[in-house]
């Protein structure tokens, strides 16, 4: 079994109680390698290096244009690697290795982006209401960055953090999941290579309370970045807001996926399906409440269901399995536990509703494509973010229910709408409390669009121009030109 090591000042380390913890693969339940178990004089250890970095290393010493170079050098690394990665985290979470490949395909350009946005962030020289003076403003970086990453798309939300945070010239130390760190211990291997000063880029691996918690706590972080569940979201904020640290907030969502009875019904059916059941429903934007207009409800629901039956699982290595385990024991029991949930509260089971056990399914955990009809949105099914393949169809009349409906929920990340009527689509994404609303797609996401989420889903945007304001802070300088 493979043993990896933390990476602290660019070097491979034991942790600091010598214990190390296994990973399972999902797929075959088995355990594939072992992970050091951190704790809090790894985190100091980790924080320290990363603070002499930002403060008096050579990395503090580099233009923006240098940094830029560097994150385009990584990215190349990682493109370099990308088959390497995504295998490791199939291997880790389970996700099919199609969607890893493209996935890891993806993530240099955050690094390319990021790079050359690096030498383009301007201050400005004030205009002043005082004679005497010159006042301009600089922006430096907030600090060493502290990011906490959660297990369902481990590098991909990892760059999103990584990458404008080094742009803007902090540090970082990373705590990836516990079920999915061996993809960031490997991309921490590159960074020497890539020719990044040791120090600038850490990884302490281990458990939310002994690595996470003295990570948020620690006096010299400055940011937290955070993608996780809603629940953690809201006590590393909590912990954060104590010390006046800034805090990005990556949370949970109950996303709406709106079809109106003029779209194009072919796209939409293939948009809930991907919405859903893509990452086997594991991703914060699932599409996890279908509304479908009463007009067309059933005729909607007949084709959606004639294609979701055919959906195939298995291993998530197969080119031709589409749909994969879940990636942990705790999250398997949860899904499953959900499903009793909504029989209890009277959804109509139309699909699924069970754990898989197939043989094609491998001694993992797998959980059948469910589908849950006559869902009213009161019920814990339409409310609660179930992070598993399961999909709850309601109904509506017009369009003024539909928003009723969609925005009655306390998360707001995503929606989407299908529909062919310009006018249609145009008012329901101003009326749509989420972060991202996609009009007839679902998924689509990029480096240059901002993505965050309204109400409960989160705090501050990542990706696009702006993320990188995120990792600066403003200085006012004042001259006093006599
Ligand atoms: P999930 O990834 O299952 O949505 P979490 O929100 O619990 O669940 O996990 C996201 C990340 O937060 C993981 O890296 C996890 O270890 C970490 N984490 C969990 N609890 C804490 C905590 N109290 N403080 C800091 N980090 C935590």
């Amino acid at each position: 079994m493979k043993r990896y090591q933390l990476r602290i000042n660019g070097e491979a380390l034991d942790p600091a109680g010598g214990r190390w913890f296994e990973t399972q693969n999902p797929y075959s339940g088995e355990a594939w390698a072992e992970i050091p178990e951190c704790d809090a004089r790894d985190v100091d250890r980790a924080v320290q290096v990363a603070h002499a970095a930002l403060t008096t290393g050579p990395w503090s010493q580099m233009t923006a244009t240098q940094r830029g170079a560097l994150l385009h050098r990584l990215g190349d690394l990682i493109a370099r690697d990308a088959r390497k990665l995504a295998e490791t985290e199939v291997r880790d979470n389970g996700k099919l290795l199609a969607e890893m490949h493209a996935q890891l395909n993806y993530i240099p350009q955050w690094f390319y982006y990021y790079g050359g946005l690096a030498d383009k962030v301007q201050g400005a020289v004030l205009p002043l209401d005082k004679k005497g003076y010159l006042s301009y403003t600089r922006n430096e970086p907030v600090g060493v960055v502290a990011a906490i990453t959660p297990w369902n798309s481990p590098l991909l939300l990892a760059s999103w953090k990584i990458a404008p945070a080094l742009a803007a010239g902090c540090t970082v130390v990373i705590k990836p999941s516990e079920f999915t760190s061996a993809s960031t211990l490997e991309l921490a291997e590159l960074f020497e290579e890539a020719g990044f000063p040791p120090g600038v880029f850490n990884v302490v691996t281990g458990f939310g309370k002994d690595v996470g918690s003295p990570l948020v706590e620690h006096p010299l972080v400055r940011k937290i970045s955070f993608t996780g569940s809603d629940a953690t979201g809201r006590l590393i904020n909590e912990q954060a807001a104590r010390h006046f640290k800034h805090t990005a907030m990556e949370l949970g969502g109950k996303s709406p996926n709106v079809v109106f009875e003029d779209a194009d019904m072919d796209q939409a059916v293939f948009g809930a399906i991907s919405g859903i059941f893509a990452a086997t429903g594991q991703t914060c934007i699932a599409g996890s409440r279908l509304l479908v207009q009463d007009s067309i409800h059933d005729r909607f629901v007949e084709k959606l269901l004639s294609i979701a039956r055919t959906a195939r699982m298995g291993n998530p290595m197969d080119a031709d399995t589409q749909v994969g385990p879940v990636t942990t024991p705790p999250q398997y029991r949860k899904v499953l536990e959900y499903l009793d949930i909504a029989r209890q509260d009277g959804a109509t089971l139309l699909l699924g509703g069970q754990a898989a056990s197939r043989p094609e399914c491998g001694k993992g955990w797998f959980v059948e494509p469910t589908i849950f009809g006559d869902v009213t949105n009161n019920m814990r099914i339409a409310q609660e973010e179930v992070f598993g393949p399961v999909l709850s169809i309601i109904r509506f009349k017009d369009e003024e229910e539909a928003v009723a409906i969609a925005n009655d929920v306390r998360f707001g990340l995503a929606a989407a709408v299908w529909t062919r009527d310009i006018g249609r689509a145009v008012r329901m994404s101003e009326r749509l409390q989420a972060g991202t609303v996609w009009v007839n797609c679902y998924r689509a996401v990029s480096f240059m669009a901002p993505f965050g989420g309204y109400k409960d889903s989160g705090l501050g945007r990542e990706n696009g121009i702006d993320a990188i304001r995120e990792f600066l802070q403003v200085k006012t300088v004042w001259i006093n030109s006599g």
